[in-house]
């Protein structure tokens, strides 16, 4: 279970836990049931096991930055 940072109209900042990659974008709160939504937050992830956690930051960052970059070499053209 990983503890993710949501966002409560009424209370503020709230923690819940899902199994990793499980987490709702809303989940109600649980002190007053209202709708929340997901805070995309680093600290959390300090959390979990290192592997885990270089594997979901590199997850994050191919968002952005795709590690594969391959180019076609000469005479590869179709
Ligand atoms: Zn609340």
């Amino acid at each position: 279970m990983v503890t993710y940072a949501y966002r409560c109209p009424e209370c503020g900042s709230v923690d819940l836990t899902f199994p990793l990659g499980r987490a709702p974008e809303h989940a109600s709160c649980p002190r007053c049931g209202t709708w929340t939504r997901r805070r995309w937050t680093a600290p959390a992830l300090a959390r979990l096991p290192r592997g885990i956690r270089e594997a979901h930051a590199r997850e994050e960052r191919s968002r952005d930055e795709p590690e594969v970059v391959s180019r076609p070499g000469p005479g590869r053209r179709l």
